[in-house]
């Protein structure tokens, strides 16, 4: 949705990219939302999270140590010392949003797989779900950036009403609420879906579903500048930026109508 060329830098060329300090402080951020539940409900305080911080950043490090890389030139470690300063006044703002003494998870870090009467299968993960007594569900994800513009939140409730189909195909039960928690501006956005919604979002991922089939068939996999190429890794290949993208490495369709109808495959 965001930019054709960049999905085939990534999924198609599987191009390295390389780990921003904003998107690990993310991770590191949803860690320790995610440990703090491990805590019984009255200890699950503020202290008690940032304190989770030094301990969840060891274990992302020795998960994924390319992480680490993002502060090798930081011998003095100030630069650490702000980021993980920054990640706790993150998990402090939780706090003034959400309770979490008051709140018991039915689920974390939920992985979520369902197929669609087409076949096409949707896969996520989702950072919580809570179930309330009279089996409502809300599905509740956290953002460490801020809350978009208002113009903007159809676009941030994409993913959300995407969890809800999910869901929804899963168990049967439309979500009563979805809710982005934006830790950077201290905001929460509410949606409460009706199955219409679901049924629009189907709709849509089987049309996204068919532009990417014939893309991958046909190599046309066209750039789409936004303001967020400035977070690309790729422009080096982007034809946008005087890049070159490498030779595609599938086998592609050829242009000609006829060959289209034929369904003839070839090599470019
Ligand atoms: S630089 Fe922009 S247009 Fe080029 S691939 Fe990246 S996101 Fe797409």
């Amino acid at each position: 949705m965001q930019c054709p060329l960049l999905y085939r830098f990534r999924v198609i060329d599987r191009l390295p990219e390389k780990p921003s300090e904003a998107a690990t402080r993310g991770t590191l951020v949803h860690a320790v939302l995610e440990r703090l539940f491990d805590a019984p409900a009255a200890e699950r305080t503020a202290p008690r999270a940032k304190a989770l911080v030094p301990g969840q950043w060891d274990r992302l490090r020795d998960s994924r140590p390319e992480v680490g890389e993002l502060f090798a030139d930081d011998p003095e470690g100030e630069r650490l010392a702000r980021w993980l300063s920054e990640a706790e006044r993150l998990v402090e703002r939780w706090f003034t949003l959400e309770d979490p003494s008051r709140l018991e998870p039915a689920e974390r870090e939920l992985f979520v797989e369902a197929e669609l009467d087409s076949g096409l299968r949707l896969r996520g993960i989702i950072d919580r779900v809570d179930v309330a007594p009279t089996g409502e569900v809300r599905i509740v994800d956290y953002k460490t950036g801020k809350a978009p513009r208002p113009q903007y939140a159809e676009s941030a409730l994409f993913q959300m009403k995407f969890y809800a189909l999910v869901v929804w195909r899963l168990k049967k039960v439309v979500p009563r609420r979805l809710q982005l928690v934006y830790l950077g501006s201290g905001d929460v956005l509410t949606y409460d879906p009706v199955l219409a919604d679901l049924e629009r979002v189907e709709r849509k991922l089987l049309a996204l579903w068919e532009a990417i089939r014939l893309a991958t068939e046909t190599g046309d996999w066209r750039p789409r500048p936004t303001k967020l190429c400035g977070w690309c890794d790729h422009q080096a290949h982007c034809p946008e930026f005087g890049g070159t993208p490498p030779p595609y490495p599938l086998p592609v369709r050829a242009a000609d109508p006829a060959g289209a109808e034929q369904g003839r495959m070839g090599p470019d």
